[in-house]
């Protein structure tokens, strides 16, 4: 076997594994793994690794996106490998004003909504380029101080829908979350169940019934957030393998 068939052998391998237990996941609750996106984490793998991907996925039939984290990295996606592949491109990275520009030119949902002068950014940007986002606000529902975010209130979380309903170019969807990094299992279903019953109050209490995303669960936590409503997994490790 050359080197290439079996780096692609592990690869399917792996992704299999991941679509099992998402599948898995959503049957115990009563849902369909086919209508959760499968949105793959790229940061620092290759045109060719995410080009491979993406073919495997397409084969299986399944919902999937390809999320950026930083805006450097963005570029790569002109590869001939991914230009115009027709899968949606999020970005779900740490946000900064300077770089709303392309983020806005990249990402046709943007998850990482973490600050106010954020979303002043991306509309002031949207509306340069003419075109219209979907956002997620990201919330941080596990109190870590390393994470950006929202306070998992309603106080905290209603004035930003409101700005961003308000924007002309940006229309928020959901809500994210990077769920609480621990071995703990009850606290991570804690956290994701936070955002879960964050989001259905704010849909309710705000007028908001598009307010439909939840993108919550990454490669250590995806089950438990299928099982608490996730609509989008984001998935890194899992797929590609260990990160250098
Ligand atoms: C890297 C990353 C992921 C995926 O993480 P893995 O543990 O590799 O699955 C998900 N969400 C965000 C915001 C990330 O930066």
């Amino acid at each position: 076997m050359t080197a290439d068939s079996s780096a692609s052998d592990q690869l399917a391998a792996r992704l299999d594994g991941v679509l099992a237990r998402l599948d898995d996941a959503a049957e115990r609750s009563g849902r369909d793994g086919r209508a959760i996106t499968l949105l793959m984490a790229t940061k620092t793998r290759t045109p060719q690794e995410i080009a491979t991907v993406i073919e495997m996925l397409r084969e299986r039939g399944r919902e999937i996106a390809v999320g950026e984290n930083r805006a450097q990295e963005i570029a790569k996606h002109a590869d001939p490998l991914l230009a115009d592949n027709g899968v949606p491109r999020h970005f779900i990275g740490r946000l900064q004003t300077n770089k709303a520009r392309d983020v806005v030119a990249f990402a046709e949902l943007i998850h990482s909504v973490d600050r106010t002068d954020i979303a002043d950014a991306l509309e002031r940007r949207a509306d340069m380029a003419g075109l219209v986002r979907d956002v997620l606000v990201q919330v941080n529902t596990s109190g870590e101080e390393s994470k950006g975010g929202f306070a998992p209130t309603l106080e905290a979380v209603g004035p930003i829908l409101d700005r961003l309903r308000a924007s002309e170019h940006l229309r928020p969807v959901g809500l994210m979350t990077i769920g609480a990094n621990t071995s703990d299992a009850n606290q991570v279903r804690a956290s994701l169940r936070g955002l879960r019953e964050l989001r259905d109050q704010a849909r309710e209490q705000c007028d908001l019934p598009e307010l439909e995303q939840l993108s919550m669960g990454m490669s250590g936590d995806l089950e438990i957030a299928v099982e608490e409503g996730a609509t989008i997994v984001r998935v890194g490790s899992a797929i590609f393998g260990a990160r250098a």
